[in-house]
């Protein structure tokens, strides 16, 4: 071990367990190591470099704000937060932003939100928030409650109350659970990235979405993972023919910078009144500025390019030895291999690839303008290591 990884080992809390790598620099999707070794970064920082590390563009944006004002806190207007805002709503048909700094604080939001709007349309005890079994939606006490994992759960009672879980799915439980409850919404996303790179089908996303009209609740969507153009649509929910009522987002929105933002429809867009909710560095100008540099770009022909790239990835490992199947929309890819998971991307690693894991399948989200040969050169490596004995 180096002598920064037992100075980290003694100083940083303990809840990470960090691959023996210390990446010093980096340009678009290659990383160095402190040795010199090249990766290729297939995790792009779980999600959130989308323009890789470095990016010109990104740089610039951020250090041309940063070289003019870098944080006046919310008492005061500043330029790239209203942009941002503006341009969120454009692309989405959504009506109002609440910005935040993670996912975590997005998805508050959007619980803030619901549970807000049904107390004051249905009465404070319409509470109940329904998400799926096997889901992930955070780490704060709220979004754990949230989060349909149980082994999350057990260390930290008591969790916030007010959250059921429902097999995804299964439209006759979600129908069963929504009239048994006093319910303000459902949650979900449309593919659970922690959970596992799962998609969920056309018929159980629109059919819930229904359900959701019907018995007027709200549809929140957790696009954290899946947005911001990583499936090859803006947001992931473009895929389906669904309209949500809220949309948290974060990882991708800032290109990696800390930023997470809650997309409020037409129906709860002035739920949330002066006071009703807040954030110290939400919508800091830094991180709007280098988000509007990164989703001015997100525009139709990019995002086909990330879908074409996407199916050529999809292809090569389809039916390639030691690799089971392949899930997930566009560059969020999971591959159900044969030996387990862990092993492949730590084998990855001695080969210069970087990959992440989601439960039992290798997860790949690299940066959305990742070159093609590039990402073609890590999808060979990747299939070697899978077929090795
Ligand atoms: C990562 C993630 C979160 C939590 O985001 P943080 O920025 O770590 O708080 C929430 N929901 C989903 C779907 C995620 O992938």
């Amino acid at each position: 071990m180096s002598e920064l990884q037992s100075i980290d080992k003694n100083y940083v809390s303990n809840t990470y367990a960090r691959f023996p790598v210390e990446i010093v620099s980096g340009k678009g999707s290659e990383v160095y190591d402190d040795t010199g070794k090249r990766y290729i970064d297939m995790g792009s920082g779980i999600g959130v470099t989308s323009f890789g590390i470095a990016d010109e563009g990104w740089c610039n944006a951020v250090t041309a704000q940063l070289g003019k004002v870098q944080h006046m806190s919310n008492l005061y207007y500043t330029e790239p937060c209203a942009l941002l805002a503006k341009l969120l709503c454009e692309r989405t048909g959504m009506k109002k932003v609440f910005f935040g700094n993670s996912g975590a604080e997005a998805n508050e939001c959007s619980i803030k939100v619901a549970r807000k709007w049904a107390a004051e349309k249905k009465g404070a005890e319409y509470s109940t928030i329904i998400t799926l079994w096997n889901s992930f939606h955070g780490r704060t006490l709220t979004t754990l409650a949230a989060t349909g994992q149980d082994h999350y759960h057990e260390l930290f009672q008591p969790l916030t109350p007010g959250f059921v879980h429902v097999h995804a799915e299964d439209l006759a439980e979600l129908e069963e659970t929504i009239k048994a409850n006093k319910t303000a919404a459902l949650m979900l996303e449309c593919v659970q990235g922690e959970g596992g790179v799962v998609t969920l089908s056309r018929e159980y996303l629109e059919g819930a979405a229904k359900l959701c009209k019907e018995n007027d609740i709200l549809l929140i969507i957790d696009e954290v993972q899946t947005g911001n153009g990583r499936t090859g649509k803006l947001y992931s929910y473009m895929h389906y023919d669904v309209q949500p009522d809220l949309v948290s987002t974060a990882k991708g929105l800032g290109g990696g910078l800390p930023l997470g933002a809650c997309l409020m429809g037409e129906k709860v867009q002035s739920v949330l009144g002066f006071g009703d909710h807040g954030s110290t560095f939400g919508g800091n100008p830094v991180c709007c500025a280098g988000a509007l540099s990164i989703m001015e770009r997100l525009d139709d022909a990019f995002l086909a390019d990330v879908q074409a790239k996407a199916e050529k990835a999809r292809n090569a490992f389809t039916g390639a030895k030691g690799i089971e199947s392949v899930c997930g929309l566009g560059l969020m890819i999971g591959l159900k291999t044969a030996k387990p998971a862990g092993d492949v991307v730590k084998r990855c690693n001695e080969k210069g690839v970087l990959c992440l894991t989601a439960k039992d399948k290798v997860r790949l989200l690299p940066a959305l303008n990742i070159p093609e040969d590039v990402l073609m050169e890590a999808v060979e490596i990747i299939k070697e290591v899978c077929a090795e004995d």
